[in-house]
């Protein structure tokens, strides 16, 4: 071995320790990323979307002339996050994946009812037979195919589970291309039926006016992955990109903007019905039951204690924040690094107002209940000035999980 042959192994043996080092990094990165990604955050949010943009990796979905069906849905899934993330502060969004990666089925409706979502929504590509043309978006929702157009349809999106390792297992010998299997969704008990129809018909009439596509309609039929989700879901087909004028739309950026846009706002819709107020079993809702059991026992409110310092007045100071462990509804409007005088203009003249601090900032609120519906009500009447504005709930002066909280309200209730 020459000197020049021992300084070129030196040199691999380094190239190669780099290389190491350079994999061990990124692991350590990516596991951080997972972490970060798959640990949900102590947060407000109060409503959760999972955005599943179908098929991905090996899985490319329909084949176009120009495109495949997986980076149509890629496109549309990440542009209709965005539209929700920039929008809607208090709503969580998760994607079953933001990159072109294989996700099995089943898999995809595990990260909806892991995160305990409150709608789910898988986004695909429709696409025909060479030599039939047909136009048009359409959104299904779980249940038994009607036409056998629509059985196809549920036939050809499921039949991706074939690619899966063990899918005999996993999915319990079902046969996506047997219209035999099928005949089980007819006997489906879908309790959320109502309102993935109601997302469905909202999503096909914001496609019909706003992105001016063919309505195809809302149809039922027997799709693995909204079988498997615990929420109400619903399946939207853009498109159909084996017709050629069409795949050029699902594949220009207006044709992505509009269609995320067209999801979004019946989202949006969606959410501002799902945020009315909860009724008691008894079907009436009385301002009367309002908070007025204060607990009589007034421990440290949850305002903080320099709040006098600062002139931020107090809501009334028996506060409500005391109900012995039962959950208390604020409205969070904004946050701030420093604290604000009352009269800041910030605070666009509500008042009272309150705050309390978390990872150092300063965190300011608005109304204060044990009843869900005020608290709703009063957010509905302030959304003008804050539009960012949504509710928390503390428990015994902790900031604690809002949905939890209204779980625990509607219970109460009944
Ligand atoms: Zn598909």
């Amino acid at each position: 071995m020459s000197f020049h042959q021992i300084s070129a192994t030196f040199a691999t043996h380094i190239h190669n320790m780099e290389k190491n080092l350079f994999k061990i990094v990124f692991r350590l990165v990516c596991a951080g990323i997972f972490i970060l990604t798959n640990v949900a955050p102590i947060s407000g949010k109060d409503f959760t979307v999972v955005i599943d943009a179908g098929h991905g990796g090996h899985d490319p979905g329909a084949i176009g002339k120009i495109s495949k069906e997986k980076n149509i849905n890629l496109n549309v899934a990440l542009q209709l996050g965005k539209n929700i993330q920039k929008n809607c502060k208090d709503v969580k969004v998760i994607y079953t994946r933001k990159t072109d990666v294989f996700i099995p089925l089943n898999r995809r409706a595990e990260i909806a009812n892991e995160a305990k979502a409150d709608l789910f929504i898988s986004i695909h590509t429709n696409s025909v037979a060479q030599g039939k043309i047909v136009r048009g978006a359409e959104t299904f929702t779980l249940g038994l195919a009607r036409s056998e157009a629509n059985l196809e349809i549920a036939k050809r999106e499921n039949s991706v589970i074939l690619i899966e390792d063990d899918y005999k297992q996993r999915y319990a010998g079902f046969n996506p291309n047997s219209s035999e299997s099928y005949i089980m969704f007819e006997f489906i008990q879908d309790k959320h039926m109502e309102q993935s129809v109601k997302l469905a018909k909202l999503v096909q009439g914001q496609f019909r006016n706003h992105a001016k596509r063919i309505d195809r309609g809302v149809h039922q039929a027997g799709f693995l992955v909204l079988r498997a989700t615990t929420m109400p879901s619903v399946l939207v087909e853009l498109g159909y990109i084996s017709t050629p004028d069409e795949e050029r739309y699902l594949n220009s950026q207006e044709g992505i903007n509009k269609l995320a846009e067209g999801i979004y706002r019946a989202f949006l819709k969606y959410k501002e019905e799902h945020e009315k107020p909860i009724l008691a079993a008894a079907g009436k809702y009385s301002d009367k039951s309002v908070n007025t059991e204060a607990a009589p026992e007034s421990n440290e409110p949850v305002i903080a204690s320099n709040a006098k310092q600062t002139g931020i007045k107090t809501v009334e100071s028996a506060s409500a924040s005391t109900t012995n462990s039962k959950p208390v509804f604020k409205i969070q409007i904004l946050t701030s690094s420093k604290p604000l005088k009352s009269n800041d203009k910030e605070l666009k003249g509500l008042s009272p107002v309150n705050y309390y601090k978390e990872n150092g900032i300063y965190k300011y609120t608005y109304g204060e209940s044990t009843d869900y519906n005020k608290i709703l009500q009063m957010k509905n009447s302030i959304i003008n000035k804050f539009k960012d504005a949504f509710i928390i709930a503390f428990r015994d002066g902790e900031k604690t999980d809002v949905r939890k909280a209204i779980a625990e309200f509607k219970k109460t209730r009944k």
